[in-house]
């Protein structure tokens, strides 16, 4: 049970909540003045122009969210109903959703344990069943790249395209060039906990001017170019707005910062726990930098502590954490879609059937929050340490 009387009167300690600096105003107060308060603008035009530089992503379209970056993306592959869509299973239900707006069918592929992303074997084993999906979505979990040049060649061997979830990873490189990159269309997310956040936003963008061209005109109802009304297709409403993207700018302006801490909160916490045996950090990916968005940990099979424990232990000083994200195969609105698991045979571990399961069953994410101070750090680390 938790004291709640005790737990007031302690400051939060969160788990990654939005960081302002000035400049986000400044930006907004400027769509003020001008009275640009519309879904188009200077700061919009601004924002994806960059973006692209900053990623070296081509081209982008500022969007209302991730999610709707994630369903025009799949719109744009050609995604429709009945058609298979290949896409990890370990994940936020977001990367999953908009298949289903599309009536496509979903299909789940297991994590590999090196980066906690999709597994080239799974993904191989789909392939046997399933051998011509529109689509592979492709997530960077936590903000760890996945296996790129390994599930790239996979998908150019079928002739697949990859739609990159890099909502988790912005700032995170493989190979020296930036996550969100490497897919035929790539997606990141502004929404209010992640590395920056417009309160809540997103991009979808590409190197083929075209397509994020027609996210564009999607995005804003699909109207022809003609004065009258007129609209040959459905659009959406998914345009971002210039007040939004004035946040954006100003929060573009310091994730570098913002980068530097979260490396270094994860450094803290793999110092920290370097001495206790039960506890693993979650894995990098040695052909790139992560932007280690959440530092999380994974308890040794049959530890005396489990995740639950530790996230009571730590809700009792009014600090925030989060079991890693249940995987959508196990999910009740998911359950009942196909899902390649990475290992070759149940009986391949003890305990679980799939990877993506094992790290759900012995992970807690930790507060990665990069207003986080010394002290802070130290109490939640001596949480933790007090429970072995
Ligand atoms: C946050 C997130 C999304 C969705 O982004 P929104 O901007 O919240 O719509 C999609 N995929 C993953 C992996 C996410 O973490």
């Amino acid at each position: 049970m938790i004291d709640t009387e005790k737990k007031q009167t302690k400051k939060r300690i969160y788990l990654s909540s939005p960081t302002m600096h000035g400049e986000e105003q400044q930006f907004v107060a400027e769509a003020f003045d001008t009275n640009w308060v519309a879904p188009l603008g200077p700061n919009v035009n601004q924002f994806e122009a960059e973006m692209v530089a900053y990623t070296g992503c081509g081209y982008a379209a500022a969007l209302s969210a991730g999610t709707a970056a994630i369903h025009l993306g799949l719109k744009l592959l050609g995604v429709g109903q009945d058609d298979v869509v290949f896409v990890s299973s370990l994940t936020f239900s977001a990367s999953c959703n908009p298949i289903l707006y599309e009536k496509a069918t979903p299909v789940l592929i297991d994590s590999e344990p090196d980066t906690w992303n999709m597994s080239p074997k799974a993904l191989e084993k789909a392939f046997e069943v399933y051998p011509n999906p529109k689509a592979v979505v492709l997530v960077h979990l936590y903000g760890t790249p996945a296996k790129l040049d390994e599930i790239m060649e996979i998908c150019k061997k079928h002739n697949v395209p990859i739609l990159e979830d890099a909502a988790e990873s912005l700032g995170a490189t493989y190979d020296g060039r930036h996550t969100g990159t490497f897919g035929r269309i790539g997606i990141y997310s502004f929404n209010g906990n992640k590395i920056i956040t417009t309160s809540g936003g997103g991009m979808m963008v590409s190197q083929e001017e075209a397509l994020v061209q027609e996210a564009r005109v999607l995005s804003t109802q699909a109207r022809d170019p003609a004065r009258h009304y007129q609209h040959s297709k459905i659009g959406y409403n998914y345009r971002m707005s210039n007040i939004v993207a004035g946040i954006g700018r100003g929060q573009l302006m310091h994730l570098e910062e913002h980068l530097k801490h979260k490396k270094a909160i994860y450094a803290r916490y793999k110092e920290a726990f370097a001495d206790i045996a039960e506890i693993a950090m979650n894995p990098l990916n040695p052909k790139g930098d992560a932007n280690n968005w959440l530092s999380c940990i994974t308890l040794k099979q049959g530890c005396h502590v489990t995740p639950d424990r530790i996230m009571d232990a730590l809700e009792e000083q009014n600090i925030e954490s989060r079991p890693i994200w249940k995987p959508m195969h196990l999910q009740p609105v998911f359950e009942k879609y196909p899902f390649f698991s990475h290992y070759e045979s149940k009986n391949e571990t003890e305990n679980d059937s799939s990877v993506s399961e094992d790290i759900f069953n012995r992970g807690v994410c930790l507060p990665s929050d990069i207003k986080n101070t010394e002290d802070d750090m130290n109490q939640i680390i001596d949480i933790i340490r007090g429970l072995f």
